[in-house]
Parts: structure tokens; C-alpha cells; sequence
């Protein structure tokens, strides 16, 4: 049960969220009835919570213009007042440092009792009396002594400053990563503190994972792999990033890219010797380029280790600087085949783009017309389950693979609304009654890394070797004279292909 009490009857009583007993006594302070009052000073009784906020104020006493706690109640010259000039008839100052402030524990504020505490777990057998000395200091240096008092009672922190205080740990970065596993933010909670007391230098916490993360990667690598890759993390990356660290510019951005190119690099390598046996000092261009025309644009990110390659002369043969569009660009076969197959199996982009990726790749259409396809463009043969699809000539057959994967998307379709008659777009679009616009296809397979239009070209240069031209030009719509054009440029004799054998 909440609080019975109606809110707007009494709004001082509805400040605080939770429901207070009602008792005899009156807070002189805030006026509200309080069980039983704190203390009694002058101004009559006062509860605990104002209590405690008299006792953790300080400032300059309007009555003896002196800096210190000030408990009493505002005068008519101003602010609060100190205890004498209130004529609260109390010492507030610590039986052991005599600090002005709130009693911890029997008379002692909660510094010197987190003192006690700390020299009763740390310096009585220290193995570094010195060491511990400091450390004790600085931990009774907190803002809030408090906090620390709490802190040190979790059993893990009592094992770890048992541990540091014996010597089996020792008071360095390295020695409290020896107790991340089994108290993590204790740890960093002392790490912290140390660090701001200058007792441990400044350490990046991403540096110092990146460290453990490139041991990781490498251990399970072949040598041959494993080996430039680790020239590759130690001297180029982490020597760079230790170089510029500081707290102001904190190691977590150089970092994440390092991580990503180290990823890409190890990718490399571990394809190019299963692929072709060759290691990063026997690679050659055409690999590279193979590797980062046939993937996402995240391979592109192996430039760094072959500028680092090139400068170390453990390769200088890979130029990665020059990657210019050819003239009239094209994809290479192997490398639409290998498009062909991440769309067709892959996860690198959600269904619909890859079956519009695929649309682009195997039947040279513009994304255009691919955006604005409908679905009865699409015919199966009931009998035999194949599948064909009309470009707005005559249907063309669609491969098995790939007519699975057209069912599949036109049964899933995204942006169908409930409700509504079933969309006319194979690609229905967010806006109902759309289809998706081209331009945001285009986006999505660019932002892939396939190079639309030399995938574009590349199609359309395959099926005017497999297809006459005329036929190929009557089955997808395009004119004669374009599909004549990639006949010329995909340099073959129009004369053989009357003897080629027709194929889909
Ligand atoms: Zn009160
Ligand atoms: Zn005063
Ligand atoms: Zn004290």
C-alpha cells in the first residue's frame, strides 16, 4: 500500500515519494510530522533528513563571518548559521581530527573510522610499509569516505587489499589485471584512484585491452599468417596509439580501426593461402584486387597492411594506392560469380536487396527497372515449378537457386500493410501504393562495395555471349543497338555464337 495520504491537500507532505510515519512530533524545519525528531536545538525539534542536511552544510556563518559547518537556521542577516552563533548546544568536531562534521562512529567522523579500518587491513604486516602507507592515504583522501567504507566491505575488495598488503600483488597496473577476472570493477574503482593520486601512471583501459585482444587473435594463426600480422598490430598500430595517448585523447577510436583493419588483414591472409597458397610477402596485385572487388567494402580496409607491407619491404609488389575505375567499368567474371554467390547465400544485406542484387548481377537490369518490377512479372509453371520472369519482353528462365530465393522474398515481402490489398511491387515501398525507389536500392548494394555499374556491364557482356543479341535485347528490353554495343566491347566474333548452344 502507497501512501493514503491525497496529494494537493498537502504539498510539503508530497515532496518526498515515500509514504512517512505520522508521529507527534513537528520538524520545526520543513514542517512535517516526523515519528520521532532527531535532536532538539533552539528552534524546537528537527527531523532526521533536515538533520542530516544541517550537518553536511558549509560555508561562511553570516554571525562570525567564519568558513565552517554551519547547522543552524537561516538568520535575518541571511544564511545559515554556525552551531555557536545558533546556539545548538553540540560539538559537531571529530573526537580525532576535530573536523567539523557528522559523527561516523562513537564521536569519530567517517574519515578516521575508514583510517582505523584501513590500518587494521593493511599496515599490519605490510611486505611494503611504505607502499601501503601511501595507499592507505589516498584512500582516505576520497571526496566522500563514505563510499570507500562501503567499497572495502565487499569480500572481493578485502581479498584484494589482503593480497596487495602481503606482496603477492603487486601495487602495478599488471598486478591488478591479475584480479580483473574475479573483481572487475573493484578493481577499476582502485585503478582510478591510484591513477588520480599519480601512485599508478595514466593507462589506457582501451589500450590495455587491445593489447590482450591482439594475443588473442594471433594465438590460434599458422605462423605464416600469424607472423605479419603481428609486425603488422605491434609496430605499426600499437606503437602508434601508445605514441598518442593520453587522458585527453583517449585510445578508443584508434583502437576500434586498428581492431577493424587488423580483422581484415587476418581475413586476407587466411584466403589467400587457402585460396591460393601464397603469404602476405608473396601476394600479388591481382589477389588483392580479386579480394576487395568480390567482397564488402570492409575489405578495402587491408590497405593499411600493405602501405605497412610496402614500407617494411616485406612486400613491395601490391601497390594499394592506385585503384582507379577503368574507363568503361566492368566486373571481372570471377569476381560477378562471387557477388552472385554472397547474395545468393550470403547475410550481408537483408532479403530484398540481395534478390535486386542479384536481378542487377544475373540479368543486367537497371535498378530502375528492377525497382519498379511487379510481381506478376514473375510465372510459375505450375507444372514443373520452374520459375520465369518478364522484363517486358519475352519471360526468361530463372535459375533454381535463385527462383527459391524470389518465392521466398515475394511471400515475406517487407512494408505489406495488414489490411490492405496485397502490393503490386516486388519491391513494395515504405509509403503505401509505392514501389521502393531506386535510389535507396542503389545505396544499399553501393554501400555493399559491388560496383553497379560494372556489374551492370559485366551481366549483360556474359549474356551476349551465351544469347544472340537480338534475343538477348527482346527478352530483357533492351534496344538492339545497346545490346550490339556490349557485343563489340566483349571482343567476340558474332558469327560463332549461331553454333553456341542456347543457355538460360
Ligand atoms: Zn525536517
Ligand atoms: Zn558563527
Ligand atoms: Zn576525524
Amino acid at each position: 500500500m502507497m501512501t493514503t495520504e491525497p496529494s494537493g491537500l498537502s504539498p510539503r507532505n508530497t515532496t518526498r515519494g515515500r509514504p512517512r510515519t505520522t508521529g507527534t512530533d513537528v520538524c520545526a524545519r520543513c514542517g512535517r510530522n516526523t515519528g520521532k525528531a532527531r535532536v532538539s536545538w533552539p528552534e524546537g525539534k528537527v527531523c532526521g533528513p533536515c538533520f542530516t542536511v544541517a550537518t553536511r552544510t558549509y560555508g561562511s556563518c553570516p554571525g562570525c563571518n567564519q568558513h565552517r559547518l554551519l547547522p543552524g537556521p537561516p538568520s535575518d542577516r541571511g544564511g545559515p548559521r554556525c552551531a555557536e552563533c545558533a546556539g545548538i548546544p553540540h560539538d559537531f568536531r571529530c573526537t580525532r581530527c576535530r573536523t567539523e562534521t557528522e559523527s561516523y562512529r562513537r564521536g569519530t567522523c567517517a574519515r578516521c573510522a575508514l583510517r582505523d579500518d584501513l590500518t587494521v587491513m593493511l599496515l599490519a604486516h605490510p611486505a611494503d610499509p611504505a607502499a601501503m602507507g601511501r595507499l592507505v592515504d589516498v584512500l582516505c583522501q576520497a571526496e566522500r569516505p563514505e563510499s570507500i567504507i562501503t567499497w572495502k566491505r565487499s569480500p572481493k575488495v578485502q581479498v584484494l587489499l589482503a593480497s596487495l598488503s602481503a606482496g603477492s600483488t603487486p601495487l602495478t597496473h599488471e598486478g591488478l589485471d591479475q584480479h580483473i577476472e574475479t573483481a572487475g570493477r573493484a578493481v577499476d574503482h582502485l585503478r582510478a584512484i591510484l591513477v588520480h593520486h599519480g601512485l599508478l601512471p595514466y593507462r589506457d583501459p582501451y589500450l590495455a585491452r587491445f593489447e590482450t585482444w591482439i594475443e588473442d587473435k594471433l594465438h590460434p594463426l599458422p605462423p605464416e599468417i600469424a607472423r605479419p600480422v603481428e609486425h603488422f598490430a605491434k609496430w605499426h598500430h600499437l606503437k602508434r596509439i601508445r605514441s598518442t595517448v593520453t587522458p585527453d585523447s583517449p585510445a578508443r577510436g584508434p583502437v576500434h580501426s586498428a581492431k577493424q583493419e587488423i580483422t581484415e588483414t587476418i581475413k586476407f591472409l587466411g584466403w589467400l593461402w587457402d585460396t591460393h597458397q601464397r603469404t602476405a610477402a608473396t601476394c600479388v596485385q591481382q589477389d588483392v584486387d580479386e579480394w576487395r572487388a568480390s567482397g564488402p567494402t570492409t575489405r578495402k580496409l587491408i590497405r593499411t597492411f600493405f602501405v605497412f607491407a610496402r614500407n617494411t619491404r616485406l612486400n613491395v609488389s601490391v601497390d594499394v594506392g592506385h585503384y582507379t575505375a577503368r574507363t568503361r567499368p566492368t566486373l571481372a567474371q570471377d569476381q560477378r560469380l562471387a557477388w552472385l554467390r554472397e547474395l545468393l547465400s550470403g547475410s550481408s544485406e537483408s532479403l530484398p536487396y540481395r534478390v535486386a542484387g542479384i536481378l542487377l548481377l544475373l540479368y543486367a537490369q537497371p535498378l530502375v527497372r528492377v525497382a519498379a518490377l511487379r510481381t506478376d512479372a514473375i510465372a510459375i509453371d505450375p507444372a514443373t515449378g520452374q520459375a520465369a520472369i518478364n522484363f517486358g519482353g519475352r519471360p526468361v528462365p530463372v535459375p533454381a537457386p535463385f527462383a527459391k530465393l524470389l518465392l521466398d522474398h515475394i511471400k515475406t515481402r517487407p512494408n505489406l500493410r495488414t489490411g490492405v490489398s496485397e502490393s503490386p511491387w516486388l519491391f513494395p515501398g515504405t509509403h503505401a501504393g509505392h514501389h521502393l525507389h531506386p535510389n535507396t536500392i542503389t545505396h544499399r548494394l553501393g554501400s555493399l562495395g559491388i560496383q553497379l555499374t560494372g556489374a551492370r556491364n559485366r551481366s549483360l557482356d556474359d549474356l551476349v555471349t551465351q544469347m544472340p543479341p537480338p534475343l538477348v535485347a527482346d527478352a530483357l528490353g533492351y534496344s538492339y543497338q545497346v545490346a550490339f554495343k556490349h557485343t563489340d566491347s566483349a571482343g567476340e566474333n558474332w558469327a560463332r555464337y549461331a553454333s553456341l548452344k542456347r543457355q538460360p
